[in-house]
């Protein structure tokens, strides 16, 4: 972590809220819409990660994330057009809506969670 972030001084505790990551993306030089496609993409699997695993330290998450930018077919330099539950195959061409919607193929069970988006 960079020392401009440090100085921002954010609960990395999960969740955070938007505008602490939109901030924190900024200070790495990455551009907010990214920053949201981080968002409601963990929001979706309630701060899952895909091993399963709960994420503790989103700074960390979004460390990883930036680091790792390229691989992510779901942000490559801007939004895609449609987004796809990995779950039920449910389509919206908007991540926000996608993974504030209930899933009915939840693997928690029938409307227990959100649907997560396909990578
Ligand atoms: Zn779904």
């Amino acid at each position: 972590m960079n020392q401009e972030a440090q100085n921002l001084h954010f609960s990395r505790n999960v969740p955070p809220i938007l505008e602490q990551v939109q901030s924190y993306f900024n200070s790495l030089r990455v551009t907010a819409a990214e920053a949201e496609v981080f968002y409601f993409y963990y929001q979706g699997m309630d701060w899952y990660n895909e091993m399963g695993s709960a994420t503790r330290d989103w700074i960390m998450a979004a460390d990883d994330w930036v680091w790792h930018k390229g691989k992510h077919k779901l942000f490559e330099g801007g939004e895609k057009r449609l987004y796809t539950c990995k779950y039920c195959g449910t389509n919206n061409t908007s991540l926000a809506n996608l993974t504030s919607m209930d899933c009915y193929r939840h693997p928690s069970g029938s409307n227990k969670g959100k649907h997560a988006p396909a990578l």
